[in-house]
């Protein structure tokens, strides 16, 4: 069978086949990477979790799904620097007590539509082989979420 898995450690949420372990410890090597400031993988912090969550809703609260939706958005619409400012702005209303982008009046994701969108990107297809290079990093990121708007216009 060349090595091909049997399927047992798919990703219900994502799809992901796990030949390179969970997505959960996918998530955890980069937000190492991320968290030690290196770049080209720190500067999509928000990006990659914001990605992560929408494709893992089992793990998600519904209220952070919308802010999470619009991080997306707003990347694939006006990119990375755009997304700065976004959190930016919700550091700053955090400080302040507002959390505005919490409510309701934000627009709701998508319904979860991975396992049935086979151009879906995971985790998995970021990571390359396990260790996100940061070769063509930028690029992964935005195919991972433009994979997720694609899937909500069809
Ligand atoms: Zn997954």
């Amino acid at each position: 069978m060349g090595g091909v898995t049997d399927g047992s450690s798919v990703c219900a949420d994502c799809g992901a086949s796990g030949r390179f372990g969970s997505c959960d410890e996918l998530f955890g090597v980069l937000l190492a990477l991320d968290h030690e400031r290196r770049q080209p993988w720190a500067a999509f912090h928000s990006v990659n979790v914001a990605c992560y969550l929408l494709q893992h809703r089992s793990r998600t609260p519904e209220a952070a799904l919308s802010g999470q939706w619009e991080i997306v958005t707003t990347f694939v619409a006006d990119g990375l620097d755009a997304v700065h400012r976004l959190t930016a702005e919700r550091v700053r209303d955090n400080r302040r007590g507002v959390r505005s982008w919490l409510t309701a009046d934000r627009q709701p994701p998508p319904p979860t539509t991975t396992v049935t969108t086979p151009s879906l990107v995971t985790i998995e297809d970021v990571s390359v082989d396990g260790t996100f290079p940061a070769d063509g990093y930028h690029d992964r990121m935005r195919r991972w979420a433009e994979s997720m708007t694609r899937g909500q216009a069809s």
